[in-house]
């Protein structure tokens, strides 16, 4: 069998994508099962102007671990890929394409500039799907969606319709966050509260009568143009004589009554508030409460309007506060002004301050579709988040404080509100211009020129892409789905909103499971992004370690925090190297030999190492299986690790060495290569969801690959390690006698190899080994593999007796079980040389040893230097106590 000698991550990455893909092997139809379980998954759709970042390699890895997993135990298996039209980032970025040619989109107007995206989408969009090939997932790329296909967008406008019918969705004033550089309002979630050093000016309204008044607190001096009212706490004792009184507004002409209201905090400032109903959103409710008039004082682009009168219209709102102030101090009614920390809102994206404004925008009624939902994780305890804790209490939170949505956008790009007016301003909601006009009974008709909130079309992902509202075969076959893996920072944004609206429109919930990665941090713990330029890029990764590597890393994160290393996932590339060299080795000696799970049914007649590697093999798949049906990804990882590199590679090949490679052919060669190559198969394909490319490429070059290694679901498929069964634990193969022997053996060997290296022993030199062990079992477990122990540890002899009986000068070790091994030194080594070598490294570690507890008994350094710094010099005094007591027997066994 040829096979390379060094491994070629890229050569496997580019040898099995495609072939993957064009002979169908990601689609459910592969599956030939009629009763086969459906298995499905939506992926988080990635925004159409993205690039692949760990974020998404991290979730893909994931992902793509369950959907191999399940689609090789025999699931019908769907993992739905697609994009998202992101609003808001796209249209920015078509603008700043068109000002590097010295057009503006209102040069171009409505219609030109959204050709204009879909032609930078068809050219330059979605990258991220050729990246994410390179990744190996298994996205059944036929069912690919994108939020602005015409199927999503008739479900988008369709919702939009049934909502408003149902009086749930609704236009209306209310105060909102805008922005005025983008001109457009955010929601909650896209506003960045950002802690600011600023100013508290203390403000004097003056009593009607000519009285001293109230004295109200402010971060904004210039909307007090705007003031409607002062409130106090009720229960505030200093102003009970002046709650229904007014005062006097400065700088306007203007008196406003004193009102009194529980929301007011007594602490804050004075205790005596201003309220603004126009531009803030807790004045607003206020006011509401209060039948406050609401008076706009400044406009969508954050200058003063009219109504701020005409000495402040038309000025910038800072320029405003400083005349609003210097005028306050100029009439003397500016008591104070102080250093004030408080948090201010800016825009997500562009980091202007929010202006609250009140502005005619439409809204979606939350309390019904979030009761449903509370309702359904309180009864139902769906769905079930993974880890639980926190994230479910995160999520019901989150839906408790949940107030309505703002959904319209002022933007161009995106789904363009189904609503027409008439002339006579009349609302038609419609699925359709013509349904609107039909409606109306007129022609002259305007749709409403807003655009709705991205997410609110990929709230309707799970269904509407498997086309609802249509009742389609996937949506009898694939809803709910399993699964949803995402990251913690939208369970507000689209977790929580997909199962509102999956409850309301499919009467189900969109997911059972929701699992919650972890995050990638970057090197010193802080999260990765664009603006801090401290992001990985996942492709370089690839590049320099191998996709498979790269994805047991990503897989092994789970849904803890780590902290990003290079290191971590070169040994993962060792392991793929390790991976390589073991197949290799069994390859290049499987002449007349093939590859039959049936060799691997245990028979009490097999060697001690066969059942012992049977037995391993067998708990190996029960772990993993385990692990993966509780989304234990890191678990599931070590535990591969183990068994492949500890158990496999440096005990089971060192152990079926003998036989393997036995110049002579003969049965018992045969059988130990073939049970050699049926044991790297299995193992493979425990692999194989993790390591999808090394795993093939190597499975395709076994020898006997047939119809009987797939999964019977998929019978007459060409062979491929993805349609392959995944290993189940045979309970009759665990044999944990024969782990027992082994492990006896195990200990032995690694002790011995131990003393070899300590004591410097030739590694041509054999060596006898005399063991005494009181318990008759073990002896009987060294008796019976003598001639593997004297091969493994060169041995010239290897005695086994019930109590250990050594020279005095040699190297012993006590083994479980209470045996003990000894290694006669006399002839091996020269004494007084080994003698000399010893004390010299006892002196070098008392040097060592003095000096650490200098640096301890140093006050300078024990208050100074962090906790773990401590810690570490005293670990390091305790090794060296116990290295030097070793040192200590060593050398008086010498003697
Ligand atoms: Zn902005």
């Amino acid at each position: 069998m040829e096979i390379s000698k060094q491994y070629d991550p890229a050569q496997a990455e580019q040898n099995h994508y495609q072939r993957w893909e064009s002979q169908g092997y990601f689609a459910p139809e592969i599956n030939r099962d009629p009763n086969a379980p459906a298995f499905s998954i939506v992926i988080p759709p990635p925004n159409v102007t993205g690039s692949l970042h760990m974020g998404h390699a991290l979730q893909h890895t994931m992902m793509d671990v369950i959907t191999r997993y399940k689609r090789m135990c025999g699931y019908r298996t769907m993992w739905l890929p697609g994009m998202d039209h992101a609003g808001i980032s796209t249209q920015l970025m078509v603008t700043r394409e068109l000002k590097k040619e010295g057009v503006s989109r209102h040069d171009l107007g409505r219609e030109k500039f959204v050709e204009r995206v879909w032609k930078w989408k068809k050219e330059s969009g979605g990258q991220i799907t050729k990246q994410m090939r390179r990744e190996g997932v298994s996205v059944d790329w036929s069912r690919e969606k994108f939020t602005m296909d015409e199927d999503l967008s008739r479900a988008v406008r369709e919702v939009f319709v049934r909502l408003y019918e149902d009086g749930m969705i609704y236009r209306g004033n209310r105060i909102v966050n805008w922005c005025p550089n983008d001109q457009t309002v955010l929601s909650d979630l896209e506003v960045e509260k950002i802690p600011e050093a600023g100013k508290l000016y203390y403000l004097r309204y003056p009593a009607k009568n000519g009285d001293r008044g109230v004295t109200v607190a402010t971060t904004r001096p210039e909307t007090m143009l705007g003031d409607t009212a002062v409130a106090v706490n009720p229960r505030d004792e200093r102003f009970q004589s002046l709650i229904g009184t007014r005062v006097s507004l400065p700088l306007t002409n203007r008196e406003i009554p004193i009102v009194a209201d529980e929301f007011v905090d007594p602490e804050f400032g004075t205790g005596a508030v201003k309220v603004t109903p126009a531009h803030d959103p807790n004045d607003y409710e206020m006011g509401v409460r209060h039948n406050l008039e609401q008076i706009v004082v400044i406009d969508p682009h954050a200058r003063m309007t009219d109504a701020a009168g005409a000495e402040f219209a038309g000025l910038d709102r800072h320029k405003a506060r400083a005349r609003v102030v210097e005028k306050f101090e100029e009439l003397g009614l500016l008591e104070k002004v102080v250093d004030y920390e408080f948090s201010i809102s800016k825009c997500e994206r562009c980091k202007t301050v929010i202006e609250p404004l009140i502005s005619t925008q439409w809204f979606l009624r939350m309390d019904e579709l979030r009761d449903d939902a509370l309702k359904l994780l309180a009864e139902g305890k769906k769905p079930q988040f993974v880890p639980e804790v926190p994230y479910e209490k995160v999520y019901s939170s989150w839906l408790e404080n949940l107030r309505d949505w703002t959904i319209s956008r002022q933007l161009w790009w995106g789904h363009q509100i189904p609503a027409w007016y008439t002339a006579e301003g009349e609302i038609i909601v419609a699925r359709s211009e013509a349904e609107a006009r039909a409606k109306a009974g007129t022609d002259q008709l305007t749709q409403d020129s807003d655009v709705l909130d991205t997410w609110f079309s990929s709230q309707l992902w799970p269904f509407s892409a498997m086309g609802w509202p249509e009742q389609s075969s996937d949506l009898d076959t694939f809803y709910p789905t399993s699964v949803l893996m995402t990251g913690r920072d939208i369970i507000f944004l689209w977790v929580s909103r997909m199962v509102m609206v999956g409850l309301k429109f499919m009467d189900r919930e969109p997911f059972e499971d929701v699992f919650i990665t972890g995050t990638i941090l970057d090197a010193h713990g802080q999260r990765m992004s664009k603006t801090k330029m401290n992001g990985i890029d996942p492709l370089e990764v690839f590049d320099k370690y191998g996709v498979d590597a790269t994805r047991l890393k990503l897989a092994s994160v789970g849904s803890t925090d780590i902290r990003w290393s290079d290191k971590q996932v070169e040994s993962y590339r060792n392991f793929a190297n390790k991976i390589w060299n073991a197949a290799r080795f069994a390859l290049m000696n499987s002449d007349g030999a093939t590859t039959d799970p049936e060799m691997l049914n245990a028979s009490p007649e097999f060697a001690l190492h066969d059942r012992w590697i049977i037995s391993r093999l067998n708990k190996t798949a029960r772990d993993v299986r385990k692990a993966l049906g509780g989304y234990e990804f890191h678990e599931a990882v070590q535990t591969l690790y183990h068994f492949f590199w500890d158990d496999f590679c440096d005990w089971y090949i060192e152990l079926t060495k003998a036989d393997v490679t036995s110049e002579v052919a003969s049965p018992q060669r045969t059988a130990a290569r073939t049970r050699l190559l049926s044991v790297l198969e299995q193992a493979l394909r425990l692999l194989h969801p993790f390591m999808p490319y090394i795993t093939e490429e190597l499975w395709q070059k076994l020898p006997g690959l047939g119809q009987n290694l797939l999964h019977m679901a998929y019978v007459g498929a060409e062979p491929t390690i993805m349609l392959a069964a995944y290993p189940e634990a045979k309970s009759s193969s665990i044999d944990d006698a024969a782990e027992w022997e082994m492990q006896a053996l195990i200990d032995l060997i690694t002790r011995v190899r131990n003393i070899r290296a300590e004591m410097q022993i030739k590694p041509s030199e054999a060596i006898p080994i005399l063991i005494g062990a009181p318990d008759e079992k073990l002896r009987a477990v060294y008796s019976a593999n003598t001639s593997q122990i004297t091969r493994l540890l060169r041995a010239s002899e290897v005695s086994v007796s019930s109590q250990l009986e050594a020279p005095h000068a040699s190297a012993r070790a006590i083994l479980a079980g209470g045996a003990e091994v000894a290694v006669p030194l006399a002839g091996l080594i020269d004494f007084a040389q080994e003698q000399q070598r010893l004390s010299k490294e006892k002196e070098k570690l008392a040097a060592e040893a003095t000096k650490l507890e200098a640096q301890l008994a140093n006050p300078q350094f024990a208050e100074r230097a962090p906790a773990e710094k401590v810690e570490e010099v005293r670990a390091r005094i305790a090794d060296i106590a116990q290295r030097t007591a070793q040192l200590d027997q060593t050398i008086a066994n010498l003697q």
